[in-house]
């Protein structure tokens, strides 16, 4: 296909010439805090394993243990892929997040795809948060509703949208982050509730950064990841039996898609085990990342992430060789995963962290925080 390899890589030095080219490195996997990517070992500050649950050793145990059931689950769950190890973990979503109900998807962002298209459809309006996470957008636009986006985090701004729009629209679905996963800021989910309630709008929430803190709201539709703090894969929603039951059979991305295995699903289990028993992981976590806020001078965290923002791809990109130089990890965070402009180094501090480690990466960021 000579014309179909020539247009690739036109785009692909476009993207280059721009800074905005990726690349898959091979990454060692460690418990701890730390990567071996390209023969060298550094701290790392980069992944989502906030609570280090990934590699705790009754979560391997668990997935260990289930695997002697098979490799995968054979069928997508509403054929013969149902298997045994799903139901501990739905009831313990749904006694997390104080629902009725839980229901998992292969990811979160299948969650996401497959509940928002099917609970709208064209003729429905979708008010989205700015920054909210691009498989909310994705569910979105598949469902054919009207998509609109309120500025970040502003309330105010959300209900004049819904005082302008919502009268014509059948329904309204609102979309938010529970902890946004680039900012590490907190939506201020009570005041986003009662303008949903006011307007008669419903409210899907994605905690996919919130997990083990603490983020509540009575009445919303939760969706979240099993592979961040959870230390495994897969994704899920919480919300009333009903809805449930009517995603079970109307989201296409769960009929449609082959089960998780036996040992993601009980690893998942385990470690949300461990959280219950363990709430101080997600204090150490936070503390880390308060406190590198604050030496670095910048407004205190609300969450493991801290981000630093630098503007350009190749700033960021210089600050992330910078702190290689130095044995720390940190990845280059650019568009299209952040605005244009808001090109980032994305820290997140974890449970596995050591107060040294934590000193290092103050040291190594001042001068790139204050040039
Ligand atoms: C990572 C992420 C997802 C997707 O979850 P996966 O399980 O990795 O597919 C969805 N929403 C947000 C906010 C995320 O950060």
């Amino acid at each position: 296909m000579p014309a179909l390899n020539d247009i690739l890589t036109e785009r692909l030095k476009h993207a280059e010439n721009k800074g905005l080219s990726r690349k898959l490195v091979a990454s060692s996997l460690e418990s701890g805090p730390f990567i071996t990517r390209e023969g060298r070992r550094y701290i790392q500050f980069s992944g989502n394993d906030y609570l280090a649950l990934r590699a705790h050793p009754a979560v391997i145990e668990a997935a260990k243990h289930a695997t002697d059931e098979g490799g995968g689950s054979g069928a997508s769950r509403l054929v013969t892929g149902n298997h045994a190890y799903y139901g501990p973990l739905e009831s313990g979503l749904a006694d997390y997040k104080k629902t009725e109900s839980a229901l998992v998807f292969g990811s979160g962002y299948l969650a996401n795809l497959g509940t928002i298209a099917a609970l709208v459809q064209e003729g429905d309006l979708i008010l989205a948060d700015k920054l909210a996470h691009a498989c909310m957008l994705d569910g979105a636009r598949l469902s054919g509703a009207t998509l609109k986006r309120y500025a970040h985090n502003d309330t105010t701004h959300l209900s004049r949208l819904l005082e302008e729009n919502r009268s014509n629209y059948r329904h309204c679905l609102i979309l938010t982050e529970s902890v946004f996963s680039m900012d590490g800021d907190r939506a201020p989910l009570r005041e986003i509730a009662q303008a949903a309630q006011r307007h008669d709008a419903w409210l899907l929430i994605d905690d996919a950064h919130g997990i083990g803190f603490g983020m509540e709201c009575p009445d919303a539709i939760w969706s979240g990841t099993l592979s961040k703090a959870l230390g495994s894969y897969g994704g899920y929603v919480a919300g009333s039996q009903i809805l449930i039951d009517y995603l079970t059979s109307h989201a296409r991305s769960l009929i449609f898609s082959t089960g998780l295995p036996p040992a993601t699903i009980a690893a998942a289990t385990a470690a949300l085990a461990v959280l219950a028993q363990e709430p101080g992981r997600a204090e150490r976590a936070l503390r880390h990342a308060r406190r590198l806020s604050v030496e670095l001078g910048l407004p205190e965290a609300e969450s493991p992430i801290v981000p630093i923002i630098l503007g350009t791809p190749e700033a960021a990109l210089d600050a992330s060789h910078r702190l290689a130089e130095a044995g720390l990890w940190a990845s280059a965070i650019r568009p299209p995963t952040v605005p244009p402009g808001t090109a980032r180094l994305r820290i997140t501090c974890t449970a596995a962290h050591e107060d040294t480690h934590i000193d290092q990466l103050i040291h190594a960021l001042r001068p790139i925080c204050k040039p």
